[in-house]
């Protein structure tokens, strides 16, 4: 179903899907379908395409929906991820003189904070005062949950915006989205999250969530290459309001009447008002390889294996630990509700000595400085028989 690399005339173990998801074996087919119709029909591919581009993005809703857990209105997939964060900041983040607060945890993925600070910086408010950053417990290395409710208590008065990555990209860690989005409603504020990590990940349910906004990309573990299409979600109460600002363009302009190509902006009743450009079509092509495969295997079952694959990859390294002095630390939380399908390993006393030896027999992970080693094994196409190869050569490498 999908290319591994290669290294000494056989398949890697891949478990870097949290970074760079595979490529389908389908996926050629779907984007070369796209050139050959722009070949054979030019511009009148916008509607004579086996997949006409004019609408190609409608195709996306229903099962884009379905893997995060939404009404197909309230998705839509364009632009790239740091772009729609900033599209739904702009929509979302609307600070007055006294709810100004953005909440959001410490050492989020940079471009969420650089994304976050600039907004800030765009209303003329400072960072220092308008960020509120959750950070772990002295020694710890995941962020409590309490913590994050504390600290929207404390705030409430002054919280415009919760924006919280659902997955945090370092340690693993999955909050819970229901609570904290829960909480922040009471707190009187609006609720999003980065689901970068937590897409074709985790077992999402925004729209029952009463999650207000999120977005994502589609090139961790939804396969759809590098630097593909982002997708966004938008909950229904936010659609068709008049008083909502957004930054508009053409596609976001209802359809019926966009090519009259007339002064005024009348947005689409759906997510689809947030679109600014026409369609990525090549881009989408990826994508829609890739979101099949999603629609053929359905999340339920992919959250089931991820829980016994990693789960095993827990237990390979626990008994690996039994054999050494200085242990591999799992900063993961251990409790299955809190993760997805990584694990972030410290590897003390080690260096990158031990990751290069991985990588030379054939194990493709993440290192993250100083000490950490990033496993994904990707129930999609990741085996128990990739885990039982990454134990016999983490041993090796020790
Ligand atoms: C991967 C990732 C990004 C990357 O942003 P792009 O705009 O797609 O380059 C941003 N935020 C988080 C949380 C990520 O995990």
């Amino acid at each position: 179903m999908f290319y591994f690399p290669m290294m000494h005339g056989r398949e890697t173990v891949y478990f870097t899907g949290n970074s760079l998801g595979l490529q389908p074996k389908t996926t050629q087919d779907y984007v070369l379908n796209e050139l050959e119709d722009w070949a054979t029909y030019g511009v009148e591919g916008h509607f004579h395409a086996r997949k006409p581009w004019l609408s190609y993005h409608e195709q996306f809703a229903a099962p884009v929906a379905r893997i995060v857990g939404a009404l197909p209105d309230e998705v839509v997939v364009m632009n790239q991820l740091t772009v729609n964060l900033h599209l739904l900041l702009v929509s979302f983040y609307r600070p007055t003189k006294t709810r100004y607060k953005i909440l959001c945890e410490a050492k989020a993925f940079p471009s969420d904070q650089y994304a976050i600070e600039s907004q800030v910086k765009f209303h003329n408010l400072k960072p220092e005062d308008a960020v509120i950053e959750i950070a772990p417990r002295e020694g710890e290395h995941c962020i409590r949950h309490e913590d994050i409710l504390e600290a929207i208590e404390k705030h409430h008065e002054a919280l415009a915006v919760i924006m919280i990555g659902g997955v945090n990209y370092y340690t693993g860690q999955a909050f819970d989205m229901e609570a904290i989005t829960e909480a922040g409603h009471q707190a009187g504020a609006l609720v999003g999250f980065d689901l970068a990590h937590a897409a074709g990940n985790l077992k999402l349910q925004l729209h029952e969530w009463n999650v207000d906004f999120a977005c994502w990309c589609s090139y961790k573990y939804l396969n759809s290459g590098p630097g593909g299409v982002s997708g966004v979600f938008i909950n229904r109460r936010h659609l068709n309001n008049p008083e909502i600002i957004r930054f508009a363009g053409w596609w976001g302009h209802d359809k019926a009447t966009r090519f009259k190509m007339e002064k005024g902006f009348i947005p689409m009743p759906t997510a689809e008002a947030w679109q600014m450009s026409n369609a990525p079509v090549l881009s989408m092509a990826a994508h829609k390889a890739a979101v099949d495969i999603f629609d053929a295997a359905g999340m339920d079952k992919l959250v089931t294996k991820a829980g016994k694959l990693t789960g095993y990859l827990e237990f390979v390294i626990d008994e690996i630990n039994k054999g050494l002095e200085q242990k591999l630390e799992i900063i993961t939380p251990r409790d299955k509700t809190q993760r997805g399908c990584q694990l972030s390993i410290v590897a003390h006393g080690r260096g990158k000595d031990l990751f290069n030896k991985l990588t030379e027999a054939g194990v493709i992970s993440d290192w993250r400085e100083p000490n950490v080693i990033r496993c994904a094994p990707v129930p999609l196409y990741n085996s128990f028989e990739d885990v039982y190869r990454f134990g016999e050569i983490l041993k090796a490498s020790l």
